[in-house]
C-alpha cells in the first residue's frame, strides 16, 4: 500500500512514523527541500501547482490525502483525477474558505457565532450594526493559527482592522465569551465506521495552541455526545473519509463549532502516546479502506507545543513520563518546533506534569 501526502510538515512526519507500523509506504511533495516529512519518508520537492511533478507523485499510489489546508485546490483536483483522495477536494474546498465553512455547520444545525460575508469596508461596517461590538474579522482563505484575523472593539477599529486584513474577502463574526475551547478528534472510514476520541481542552494564545489537556474536565457528561453528534452529521453528509478535527467554543453549558480541520490536528497529537490508536495511525487506516482503531484512552495526557525557539532537551529527557517529538524544523518565532507530551494517571498528575515541563520549556 502506498499512500501520497500532499505537505510534509511535522503532520506528514507522524503520519510516516504510523505508516511504518502499519506497514503503509507514504510519499510527500512539498516545494521546501528541507520538509520535516522528508527526512523519513520519499520526498517529491516541487511546487503545488508544477503539473508534471504531481503526475509524478499520483504515479504508482493507492490513495492521496493532504497534511495542511492550504494546498491549491487545483492541485488537488489534479490528483483526484489520477488516484482517489481522501478526505475528497470537495471537503477541502469548504475547509479552506471560512464562508463556506460557517455556511457548512449552520446547514447541518451546529450552532456557530452570528456572523456575516463582507467584501468591502462600506459591507463591513453595515455587518457591525447588528453583530455589534467586539467582533473579530478573518479573512476567508488562507487564516489559520490566528493569521489573517483582527479584533474589532469599536467603529474606530474599522479602518485598521480592514488594512491588517489585507482588504480581502472577509467574514465577521461576534466576538463570543466563551468558558473554554474545546476540539472533537473525529474519524470515518471507508465503509462508514465512525470513532472519536475524548473531548480536548485547548489554550491558546496570541492565536496558536500551545496547551492541551485530555480528556478535557467536563462540567457536563452530554457534552461528548453532543461533540460526537456534530461530528457525525458532518461526516457522514460530506461522506468524510480520514480524521476530522472540529475546534469548538464552550458557552454557557453548550458547544458552537469555531472552525474544522480534515486532517490530522495539533490537539490530536496526545494520541500517539494517550490513546490505543493514534490519529495518524487511524487517519491512514481510514483513507487506506482498513477497519478503524480503538479511540480509547487510560489515564490523562497533556500536549505542550515548543514554539519559536530552541529548548533545553536534557532537562526534558531526565523527566519520567514525558514525551519529546522535535520535528527538526528551523528556529523561527511562532513557528511550531516540537511538542511535548505528558502522561498520567489522571488529570491532576497532568497538570503537575505540564507545570514542570513548562518550567523547564522557560528556562
Ligand atoms: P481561529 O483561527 O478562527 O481558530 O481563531 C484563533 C483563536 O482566536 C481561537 O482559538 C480563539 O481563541 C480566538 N477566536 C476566534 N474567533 C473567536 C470568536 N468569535 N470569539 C472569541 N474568540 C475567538
Amino acid at each position: 500500500m502506498k499512500i501520497g501526502v500532499l505537505g510534509a510538515g511535522q503532520l506528514g512526519l507522524m503520519l510516516a512514523r504510523a505508516g511504518t507500523r502499519l506497514g503503509v509506504e507514504c510519499r510527500f511533495m512539498s516545494p521546501d527541500a528541507n520538509a520535516p516529512a522528508g527526512r523519513i519518508a520519499e520526498l517529491v520537492i516541487a511546487d503545488y501547482e508544477n503539473d508534471a511533478a504531481l503526475a509524478h507523485f499520483a504515479e504508482g499510489l493507492d490513495v492521496a490525502t493532504y497534511e495542511f489546508e492550504s494546498i491549491p485546490l487545483h492541485s488537488v483536483r489534479t490528483v483526484s483525477e489520477m488516484v482517489p483522495v481522501r478526505p475528497s477536494p470537495r471537503v477541502l474546498e469548504i475547509a479552506q474558505d471560512r464562508l463556506r465553512e460557517k455556511q457548512c455547520f449552520e446547514r447541518l444545525r451546529i450552532p456557530v457565532p452570528r456572523f456575516a460575508a463582507v467584501d468591502t469596508m462600506s459591507e463591513l461596517r453595515k455587518a457591525l450594526e447588528p453583530l455589534g461590538y467586539p467582533s473579530v474579522l478573518k479573512t476567508r482563505c488562507m487564516g489559520y493559527d490566528g493569521k489573517g484575523q483582527a479584533v474589532i472593539r469599536r467603529s474606530t477599529d474599522v479602518p485598521l482592522a480592514w488594512v491588517t486584513t489585507g482588504g480581502a474577502p472577509a467574514i465577521v463574526e461576534s466576538w463570543v465569551n466563551f468558558t473554554r475551547e474545546l476540539s472533537i478528534i473525529a474519524v470515518r472510514s471507508a465503509s462508514g465506521e465512525t470513532a472519536f476520541y475524548p473531548l480536548v481542552e485547548n489554550f491558546h494564545s496570541d492565536g496558536i495552541l500551545r496547551l492541551s489537556l485530555a480528556p478535557a474536565p467536563l462540567s457536563e457528561s452530554s457534552l461528548q455526545a453532543i461533540a460526537e453528534e456534530y461530528a457525525r452529521r458532518m461526516m457522514d453528509d460530506l461522506e468524510y473519509v480520514g480524521v476530522l478535527a472540529i475546534e469548538l467554543f464552550e458557552i454557557d453549558g453548550e458547544l458552537w463549532a469555531n472552525e474544522m480541520a480534515p486532517r490530522v490536528h495539533n490537539s490530536g497529537h496526545w494520541t500517539i502516546e494517550g490513546a490505543d490508536t493514534s490519529q495518524f495511525e487511524n487517519h491512514l487506516r481510514a483513507i487506506a479502506g482498513m477497519p478503524l482503531g480503538s479511540t480509547a484512552m487510560a489515564g490523562a495526557v497533556g500536549m505542550v507545543n515548543i514554539i519559536g525557539r530552541e529548548v533545553d532537551l536534557v532537562r526534558l529527557a531526565e523527566m519520567h513520563d514525558v514525551h519529546i517529538h522535535m520535528y527538526g524544523k528551523a528556529p523561527a518565532p511562532k513557528r511550531k518546533l516540537g511538542h511535548i507530551t505528558v502522561t498520567a494517571d489522571n488529570l491532576d498528575g497532568v497538570r503537575n506534569g505540564v507545570s514542570r515541563v513548562r518550567s523547564a520549556l522557560a528556562s
